[in-house]
C-alpha cells in the first residue's frame, strides 16, 4: 500500500511517499519490502532571532502545493495511486500543525482516501527503527520542541523521562541567539564549541528520570554578560547538557532491560552528542542507532510509515474528527497500534 504522509509541526513542510510493499489483506510488513519513495522537505529559517510561530505557518501555506507536488513526481506516484494520506496531528505548534491537517484533508477529502493522524513523537521512533534495523530500542528523542526518552514496555509507547520545561532543541536555539546568532542554533552552537577549550561550571539539571533547561539558560544569560568566552561557554553547553540526557538514557535502558539506543530529533544531527552516546552504549554493552540527518530532523517519511502502521492497525480517522493535537503526550497514544504491536509481540512488521 502506498502512503502520502505530511509533516508540519513546526519549522519543516514535508512531503513524503512511502510504499510499504505489502497487499492491502497481509497482516504482517516485511521491512526489506519497504520503499521510501520520496522524502521532501521545506523548512523555515531566519537569519537572526528565533522561529516566528504565524511566520511558519505561512511559510508552509507557501511551500504547501510545491512540496507535495515534487514529493508526488519524485516518486513518480499519481494521487490515484496513493491508498492512505497520513499527516502529524500533534503535538507540536498551534498555527503549523493547522496548514498540513488541512491539506490532508483536503486530499483525502478529494480523491476519497482513508486519513490517518499520526503522533509525531512515536513516528521518530519508528522510523528510526525501519532504517536502523533496532529491534526494540530506547529512544532519546531531541528536537526543537520535545526531548523525552520513550520506550514500547508494558504494552505501550512510554516516556521514561523528559523535559520539565523547554525543548533541548530551543534550549539551544535560545542559547545562541543570546549570543546573537541565527535559527536554528544547534549547529551554530556546535561550530562555536568546537573553538572552546575551558570547560566553564554550569548547572547540571537532572531530577528523577526528567531534565530541566530553564535555570542553565538564566544561567548562560548571566555568564554571557559578565563577559564569558562565548567559544568556552559553547563547548561547556554541549558536554553539560548531553552528559543530562545520556543519564537518564543510561538509566531508562537499566530500566526496561533493553540493549538498544536509538537516537532521534534534529539536535541527533550533533556530532559530540553522538560520540557520547556511542560512549555510553559501549561501556554498557549496548547498540547505539543513529538515523541518517534526513530521519532524524523532522521529516515526513516518518509520517508516511507510521500511517501505514496505523492504518494497518485499523486505525483511520473521519475528516471531522481530525482535529489538531497540539499537546498530544506520546504516553496518551493508547491506540490500536501499541495492541497491535503487542499482539505481533515486538511490532507489526518484522
Ligand atoms: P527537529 O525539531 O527535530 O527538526 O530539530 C530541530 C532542532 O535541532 C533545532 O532546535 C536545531 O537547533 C537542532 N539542531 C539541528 N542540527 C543540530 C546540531 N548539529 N547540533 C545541535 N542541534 C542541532
Ligand atoms: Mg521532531
Amino acid at each position: 500500500m502506498i502512503c502520502l504522509g505530511i509533516e508540519t509541526t513546526a519549522h519543516t513542510f514535508g512531503a513524503s511517499v512511502v510504499d510499504d510493499g505489502a497487499s492491502k489483506g497481509d497482516k504482517k510488513i516485511d521491512r526489506s519490502k519497504v520503499r521510501i519513495l520520496s522524502n521532501v522537505k521545506d523548512s523555515y529559517t531566519t537569519e537572526a532571532g528565533g522561529m516566528i510561530p504565524k511566520d511558519a505557518a505561512e511559510h508552509h501555506v507557501a511551500v504547501c502545493g510545491r512540496v507535495i507536488q515534487e514529493a508526488l513526481d519524485k516518486a513518480g506516484v499519481r494521487m490515484r495511486k496513493v491508498d492512505i494520506v497520513s499527516f502529524s496531528q500533534g503535538p507540536g505548534l498551534g498555527h503549523c500543525l493547522r496548514i498540513g491537517a488541512m491539506a490532508a484533508r483536503l486530499l483525502a477529502a478529494k480523491h476519497n482516501l482513508p486519513l490517518v493522524g499520526v503522533n509525531h513523537c512515536i513516528a521518530h521512533l519508528e522510523i528510526g527503527r525501519l532504517v536502523c534495523d533496532a529491534h526494540d530500542p530506547v529512544l532519546l528523542y531531541v528536537s526543537g520542541a520535545n526531548t523525552q526518552v520513550i520506550a514500547f514496555d508494558g504494552g505501550r509507547y512510554r516516556i521514561f523521562g523528559e523535559t520539565l520545561d523547554i525543548g533541548v532543541g530551543n534550549f539551544l536555539d535560545c542559547f545562541a541567539r543570546c549570543l546573537g546568532l541565527g535559527f536554528p542554533g544547534g549547529p551554530k552552537i556546535y561550530e562555536l564549541a568546537l573553538k572552546g577549550k575551558n570547560y566553564i561550571k554550569l548547572p547540571y539539571v537532572v531530577k528523577g528520570m526528567d531534565v530541566s533547561f530553564g535555570g542553565l539558560l538564566t544561567n548562560l544569560k548571566q555568564k554571557i554578560e559578565s563577559g564569558s568566552s562565548h567559544e568556552d561557554l559553547a563547548f561547556s553547553v554541549q558536554e553539560t547538557v548531553f552528559a543530562m540526557l545520556l543519564e537518564v538514557s543510561e538509566r531508562a535502558l537499566a530500566h526496561c532491560n533493553k540493549g538498544e539506543l536509538l537516537l532521534g530529533g534534529g539536535v541527533a544531527c550533533n556530532k559530540r552528542l553522538v560520540e557520547m552516546a556511542k560512549r555510553m552504549c559501549e561501556a554498557r554493552g549496548a547498540s547505539c542507532f543513529v538515523p541518517e540527518p534526513e530521519f532524524l530532523l523532522d521529516n515526513a517519511a516518518m509520517i508516511a510509515w507510521n500511517g501505514l502502521l496505523v492504518f494497518r492497525a485499523g486505525e483511520t480517522i473521519r475528516i471531522e474528527d481530525s482535529i489538531i493535537r497540539p499537546y498530544w503526550r506520546t504516553d496518551e497514544v493508547n491506540s490500536k497500534l501499541s495492541k497491535a504491536c503487542l499482539a505481533a509481540k515486538a511490532r507489526p512488521y518484522a
